[in-house]
């Protein structure tokens, strides 16, 4: 019996991917944190950063966390609040999935929503919600702590002691390789370092969606970053504080039509229903497998669930606007008269 939904955090299932196996010789296992209970890896992000800030002081008895999240973020945000007696003010940026705005309202986190912006511009939801923490920390007779899951290192620490730990259990200790892609670089850099402190031989790769510039500064040294990408919570133009001294030997580039193309495959031949990040996860795996060659296993992250992308990444039009295939599986429909 656990005592709360904070010790069901974690401690997720490592499944072994049967077609990415097949197609490479290797070994591939996806760690299913879409099995955490606010559906995303991030309730891990979540729990560090709000126990760290109970250690350190900085959160009292009814304060606030506010936070700028994709989504994910917020919602683990929101249930280890709610389970300890805080509340939380998130902002958003209105690009991301009604699903999750949904989420987060349904889980009684305040919602902001703003234009997206750059990371540069004042009004970017990450600076946006850190003005607002400062205020409401003034305002608010029990304070208020911005979360700053970008460079608040208590994240990777997280996964430094939980996630990287576990697969190297999982795997008894026989892992060569982790890839993933970065929002914040908490799973990265916190895989990482639990890895390599187990085992300096074990490759670690980055995953990185079309849009963000970390393949370019981990490929040559240069932040560049060239397209655009569909999937949500990941990609990013700058290092964070989580992402330095990140142990990266490996990067590679995913764009929308590969990342989806697993994503569909995954649904449909092994029944494991993910999100665009998940995608980019596992075409990263496959090609660091490619790189090492057959008879090696590599883990990689299964973020969260399709469920939350309804509306877009298994929504056949919203894929033809974007010019993007379309699985057939997703418009057979009811072909079958009751
Ligand atoms: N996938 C999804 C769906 C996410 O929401 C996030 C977090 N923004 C990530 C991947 C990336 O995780 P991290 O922040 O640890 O880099």
């Amino acid at each position: 019996m656990l005592t709360s939904v904070l010790d069901a955090i974690g401690h997720t299932p490592l499944i072994k991917l049967k077609r990415a196996s097949e197609l490479t010789g290797c070994t591939i296992l996806g760690k299913a944190e879409f099995m955490n209970p606010g559906g995303s890896v991030k309730d891990r992000a979540a729990l560090a950063i709000v126990e760290d800030a109970i250690a350190r002081g900085a959160l009292r008895p009814g304060g606030t966390i506010v936070e700028g999240t994709a989504g994910n973020t917020g919602i683990g945000l929101a249930l280890v609040a709610n389970a300890l007696g805080y509340r939380t003010v998130i902002v958003i940026p209105d690009t991301q999935s009604q699903e999750k705005k949904d989420l987060l309202r349904m889980s009684g986190a305040e919602l902001v929503e703003v234009p997206a912006k750059p990371y540069s511009d004042p009004g970017n939801y990450v600076r946006v919600s850190e003005r607002l923490a400062r205020r409401l920390a003034a305002e608010d007779a029990n304070g208020a702590v911005w979360a700053n899951q970008f460079d608040n290192v208590a994240n990777r620490a997280g996964h430094e002691r939980t996630t990287g730990p576990e697969i190297w259990e999982q795997t008894g200790g026989a892992v060569d390789g982790f890839v993933c892609a970065v929002g914040t670089g908490g799973t990265l850099a916190g895989v990482g370092l639990a890895l390599k402190a187990k085992s300096a031989g074990v490759t670690i790769g980055i995953a990185d969606p079309m849009g963000s510039a970390l393949f370019n500064y981990y490929d040559g040294g240069e932040l560049k970053a060239s397209g655009s990408s569909i999937t949500e919570g990941i990609g990013q133009g700058r290092i964070t504080a989580n992402l330095v001294g990140a142990p990266v030997d490996f990067a590679c580039q995913v764009d929308d039509r590969e990342a989806l193309g697993i994503v569909f495959a995954l649904a449909e031949e092994e029944g494991l229903l993910l999100g665009g990040s998940s995608g980019v996860n596992v075409a990263g795996a496959i090609r660091l497998a490619k790189h090492l060659g057959p008879g090696h296993t590599i883990a990689t992250i299964l973020c969260d669930s399709g469920a939350r992308y309804a509306s877009k990444l298994f929504d056949a039009d919203f894929l033809r606007a974007k010019g993007l295939p379309v699985p057939p599986w997703l418009e057979r429909g009811a072909r079958i008269s009751p």
